[in-house]
């Protein structure tokens, strides 16, 4: 399924730019994850056994196992926590938005 587009939000500057109806276009998010999330997954790829939960389990499918090693989109992962919750390695870890990883 498409992801929605990242739109950087701008004012309208004219009566004609003004939405009718819903404030908000469907489709878009004005920044990266709406910009709410707290927590962010960092992955220690030498833990991973690549057996794959984490990506059954993420409930926006963020997680990308096209190349090999996973990579999380940071885009639109939601910080949840799931799949480091469920990482039978644990591999994954929660770390507060603007914190440096340990
Ligand atoms: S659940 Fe953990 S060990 Fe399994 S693929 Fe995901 S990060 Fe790797
Ligand atoms: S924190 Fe949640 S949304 Fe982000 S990758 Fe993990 S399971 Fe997916």
């Amino acid at each position: 399924m498409a992801k929605p587009k990242i739109v950087k939000f701008r004012f309208p500057e004219s009566l004609e730019e003004m939405p009718l109806g819903p404030s908000a276009v469907a489709g878009i998010l004005t920044e990266p994850n709406s910009g709410w999330r707290v927590q962010r997954p960092v992955l220690d790829h030498s833990k991973c056994s690549k057996c794959l939960v984490c990506w059954v389990l993420c409930p926006e499918g963020v997680i990308d196992k096209s190349k090999g090693d996973l990579e999380i989109d940071m885009n639109y992962c939601k910080g949840c926590g799931l799949c480091a919750h469920e990482c039978p390695k644990e591999a994954i870890k929660m770390v507060r938005e603007g914190e440096d990883e340990q």
